[in-house]
C-alpha cells in the first residue's frame, strides 16, 4: 500500500515537473492553459478537467478551458458565484471532493457541457495573492473515490495555475477570439456563406458514454442486430477480398472470430443486464479491455491486433449509436451547408452531398493534400489548415468563406457580407473576361500558346465529360483510385471494364493514361484495410502495394485491357510512385502476362526524388514520363502534404525544388521520351509560368483550371521565357521568385493579376 502510495506520489511530481514547463511554453495564454488542461486529463486518466476564470466584474466564473467538456461552450458557460459546485468552491474558498457530485445538494447541471454523465468531481478554488482567481475541476464518468494524493496534487496544481498563468489575459484572450476570423490555406477559390455543419467522423469516447440505459429488452436487441449487421458486411468483405487479397481477407476473418466468440457475447451482455450499462458502452469497454490488453503487451503483431480491433470496435459502435456525429458523411437537414471537419478523407469528400454543400473547411491538410483536389474538382471553395476552427463553432454560426484568401468569417456582419458578394461580382466579369479574350481569336505565333500542349488531369467520373466539354482531347493523368474510393466494395470487373471502356470512349485513342491505382499514404480504399504505419507516406503505398497483391493489380490490369478490346482504344498504363527501374519492369511483366502479350505504352511518375538521378535508365524502360510535383515537392522537402503545421515550409518555386526540375528537364530531353508535368503546380499561373521558364512545354491540369492558364500562354510572349530562366534559377528565396513572375504576370496577363 505504502509503495503504491509513493508511486503515486512520483507520478504526480512527474506530471508536475512536466507541467512547470509546459506552462512557460509558447502560445496565447489561452493556448496554454488549453494544453495543460488536456495533459492533467490524459496523463492522469481523468475524463475532464476544465478551468473556470473569475471575471472581471467578480459575478461569474467562465469557463475558459476545458478538456472533457463541448469545447464550444468556453467562453460562453458563466456560473454565477456561489452557485453550482464550481461556484462554491470559488464563494467557500474550500476545495471539493465528491463521488457522487449529482447527490450533493449544491449541484448545478449545465445542460450545454453535456456534463450529466460525469458522476465524480472536484473543484479546487485557484488562488491569487489571497483571492479566488478561479475554480479547477476534474470530473470522471466511473464513481471515483479521490485519494489524499489527489486531493494534495489538486490543490498544488491550482495555485500553480493561479500563478504561472495570466488568468485575467487568459480570459481576455478567449472573449476576443469569440468574434474572429480564422485563417488557413486557400485551396479552391469561391466565396460561400451559410451555415455550419460540424463534422467528426468517429464515434467518441464521451458520446457512447453520454448514451444513456434504455431498458434491458431494447440494449439487448440492439446489440443482436448490430452483430448480426457487422457480421453481415464481414462476410461480404471477406467474400470479395478471398479472390483479391487473401491477407486483408484474414483481418476480417479475425473480426468474424472475434465477434463469434461466445466469451466476448458473453461479457457484452453481462454489462447490460448486470450493471445497467447501454449496448454501446458495454461493447466499448469490453472491446477497449481487450484493446488495451493486446496494446499492453511490446509485441508489434499484438499491438497491430489492437488497432485492428479498434476498426471493429468503431464499426459496431457506427451501427448502434444513432447520433449525428457517429455518421461516416455527414446528412444534412437543410440545403447550403458549410462542412467543418478536422480532417476529411477523400473517401468522405465523395460521401457530401454536392448539392447541399457550399464550402469545405478542414483543420488538416494542404494545397496538395487530395482533399484539395477532390474539392477544386468538386468546384467548392475550400479552406484547409484551419488551425482549431471546430472547438470555436457553434452548430448554430453562419460563416463566411473565401477560397481565394484563406479567411474564413464567423458570423459576418452585413457589411462585410455586402463587400463579398461585391467581390464575387467582380470575380465572375473578370472569368468571363477571361473567357471572351479566348473565343474565337487565332493563336498569335509569338506567343507561348502555340508551343505548349495542355492534357486533363482528372479522377472524378463526372470530370470525363468535363474535360471534353472543355475541348481536351488528351488526358495526361488519370487518378483511377477515386473511382475505387466511390465503391464500398472492390468492384466487380463488369463494373470496371464498362468504366475504362466509358473514359477510353471519351478520347482520341492512345491519348489516356490511366493511372495504376495509388493507394496509401493519404488515400485508402475502407475495404482494403491497410496496416497502420508510422510515415504512410514513406511506406507501403502505390506501387509498392501493388506488387505486394498482384491479385489487385491484375484486376485492374484486366479491365483496362478488356475495355480496350471493347472500345478498340489503346490505353497508356502510368505506373505511380517508382523508385526502381525494376518495380516498372515487374509491373510490365505481369501487364504482359494478363492480357497474353499485348503491349501497351507504359509511363512511369516521377514523384520520388530517388527517381531524378536514374531517368536515363527509367527512360530505357519506359514509353514516356509525368512529373508528379505533388509528391516530389513532398519528398524533396520533407514536409507531409496533408500537415497543416508544417505546410508553410514548402513552396512550389523553392529553389532546390526548381533547381530539381530543371535537372530533371534536361535529363528527360537527353532521354528522348516524351514528357509533361502532372501536378498541380502545373495548373496554376504563377508556378506553371516556372515550368515553362524551365523548358516544360506539355503541363497537364485540371479542367476548372484550362481558361486561366490558357489565357496565360496565350498572352505571355515566346521570348520572354529564356531571358527569366537564369534569374529563377539563381535566387535564393521562393519568397521573391513569387514576385518576379507575378510581376510578369501582371504586365503581360493584367486578368489573372
Ligand atoms: C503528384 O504527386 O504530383 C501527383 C500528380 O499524384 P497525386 O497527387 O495523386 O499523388
Ligand atoms: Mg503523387
Amino acid at each position: 500500500m505504502q509503495g503504491a502510495m509513493s508511486e503515486n506520489i512520483r507520478h504526480y511530481l512527474e506530471v508536475f515537473r512536466s507541467l512547470t514547463y509546459d506552462a512557460a511554453g509558447s502560445g496565447t495564454p489561452h493556448e496554454r492553459l488549453s494544453r495543460l488542461v488536456s495533459r492533467v486529463a490524459t496523463e492522469l486518466r481523468w475524463d475532464v478537467c476544465s478551468i473556470y476564470v473569475l471575471d472581471e466584474a467578480g459575478g461569474s466564473l467562465v469557463l475558459t478551458a476545458t478538456h472533457g467538456l463541448d469545447h464550444r461552450s468556453v467562453g460562453r458557460i458563466r456560473i454565477p458565484i456561489a452557485e453550482g459546485l464550481v461556484g462554491c468552491a470559488a464563494s467557500e474558498e474550500k476545495p471539493i471532493f465528491l463521488a457522487n457530485a449529482a447527490q450533493d445538494a449544491r449541484f448545478r447541471y449545465f445542460p450545454e457541457t453535456g456534463e450529466e454523465r460525469f458522476v465524480s468531481m472536484a473543484a479546487v478554488p485557484m488562488m491569487r495573492d489571497g483571492r479566488v482567481s478561479g475554480v479547477l475541476t476534474v470530473q470522471t464518468v466511473e464513481p471515483y473515490e479521490f485519494s489524499t494524493a489527489d486531493r494534495h496534487f489538486l490543490e498544488i496544481l491550482a495555485q500553480h495555475i493561479a500563478q504561472v498563468v495570466d488568468v485575467a489575459l487568459t480570459l481576455r484572450s478567449v472573449r476576443s477570439s469569440r468574434v474572429h476570423a480564422f485563417h488557413g490555406t486557400a485551396v479552391s477559390p469561391g466565396i460561400a456563406e451559410a451555415r455550419v455543419h460540424l463534422f467528426e467522423s468517429s464515434p467518441d469516447r464521451i458520446t457512447v458514454a453520454a448514451r444513456g440505459f434504455r431498458g434491458l429488452d431494447f440494449e439487448m436487441k440492439l446489440f443482436e442486430k448490430a452483430m448480426s449487421a457487422a457480421l453481415a458486411e464481414i462476410n461480404q468483405l471477406v467474400h470479395q477480398l478471398n479472390s483479391i487479397s487473401p491477407p486483408a481477407a484474414q483481418i476480417f476473418i479475425a473480426h468474424r472470430m472475434m465477434i463469434e466468440d461466445p466469451m466476448f457475447q458473453q461479457d457484452v451482455r453481462k454489462h447490460i443486464s448486470k450493471d445497467s450499462e447501454s449496448a454501446p458502452r458495454a461493447v466499448a469497454k469490453v472491446m477497449n479491455a481487450y484493446i488495451e490488453k493486446f496494446a499492453s503487451i511490446g509485441n508489434p503483431v499484438l499491438q497491430e491486433k489492437s488497432s485492428d480491433l479498434k476498426g471493429l470496435r468503431d464499426t459496431l459502435l457506427r451501427l448502434m449509436m444513432d447520433e449525428k456525429v457517429t455518421r461516416f458523411a455527414p446528412e444534412f437537414e437543410e440545403e447550403n451547408m458549410v462542412v467543418v471537419a478536422r480532417e476529411l478523407t477523400p473517401q468522405q469528400m465523395f460521401q457530401l452531398d454536392a448539392s447541399k454543400v457550399v464550402a469545405v473547411l478542414t483543420e488538416k491538410g494542404s494545397e496538395s493534400s487530395h482533399v484539395a483536389i477532390i474539392a477544386r474538382a468538386l468546384n467548392f471553395p475550400a479552406i484547409v489548415g484551419v488551425e482549431a476552427i471546430i472547438d470555436s463553432l457553434h452548430p448554430e454560426d453562419r460563416v463566411l468563406v473565401d477560397g481565394a484568401s484563406g479567411y474564413v468569417f464567423v458570423n459576418p456582419d452585413e457589411d462585410l457580407k455586402k463587400q463579398y458578394f461585391a467581390r464575387m461580382e467582380e470575380n465572375r466579369r473578370r472569368v468571363a473576361s477571361i473567357d471572351a479574350e479566348l473565343t474565337g481569336a487565332a493563336i498569335p505565333p509569338d506567343r507561348v500558346e502555340s508551343d505548349v500542349f495542355l492534357d486533363a488531369n482528372i479522377g472524378l467520373p463526372f470530370e470525363i465529360e468535363e474535360a471534353t466539354k472543355k475541348s481536351f482531347t488528351a488526358v495526361g493523368l488519370f487518378r483511377t483510385e477515386f473511382f475505387y474510393m466511390q465503391h464500398r466494395m472492390w468492384p466487380d470487373e463488369k463494373v470496371q471494364r464498362a468504366f475504362y471502356a466509358r473514359l477510353l470512349n471519351a478520347f482520341p485513342t492512345d491519348t489516356v493514361a490511366i493511372r495504376l491505382l495509388d493507394i496509401g499514404g493519404d488515400k485508402f480504399l475502407s475495404y482494403l484495410p491497410a496496416a497502420r504505419e508510422e510515415n504512410p507516406h514513406l511506406g507501403f503505398r502505390s506501387v509498392r502495394l501493388l506488387l505486394a497483391n498482384p491479385e489487385i493489380l491484375r484486376s485492374q490490369i484486366r479491365a483496362i485491357h478488356e475495355a480496350a478490346k471493347e472500345t478498340g482504344k489503346i490505353p497508356r498504363i502510368l505506373v505511380p510512385m517508382v523508385t526502381h527501374t525494376w518495380e516498372l519492369v515487374a509491373v510490365k511483366e505481369i501487364l504482359l502476362d494478363v492480357t497474353q502479350g499485348v503491349a501497351y505504352p507504359m509511363g512511369i511518375m516521377v514523384e520520388v526524388p530517388g527517381a531524378l538521378f536514374q531517368i536515363e535508365e527509367f527512360a530505357a524502360e519506359a514509353d514516356f514520363i509525368s512529373i508528379g510535383t505533388n509528391d516530389l515537392a513532398q519528398y524533396l522537402l520533407a514536409v507531409d502534404r496533408n500537415n497543416a503545421r508544417v505546410n508553410h515550409l514548402s513552396h512550389p518555386l523553392h529553389p532546390s525544388l526548381l533547381r530539381a526540375l530543371s535537372h530533371l528537364r534536361k535529363s528527360l530531353a537527353a532521354a528522348g521520351k516524351p514528357y509533361s508535368v502532372c501536378g498541380e503546380m502545373a495548373g496554376d499561373p504563377i508556378s506553371a509560368m516556372a515550368l515553362l521558364i524551365l523548358g516544360y512545354r506539355h503541363l497537364t491540369i485540371a479542367p476548372p483550371r484550362v481558361s486561366e492558364i490558357r489565357y496565360m500562354l496565350r498572352c505571355l510572349p515566346k521570348e520572354l521565357l529564356p531571358t527569366m530562366a537564369d534569374p529563377l534559377l539563381s535566387m535564393g528565396e521562393a519568397g521573391i521568385s513569387e514576385k518576379i513572375l507575378r510581376l510578369a504576370l501582371r504586365e503581360h496577363a493584367p486578368l489573372l493579376a
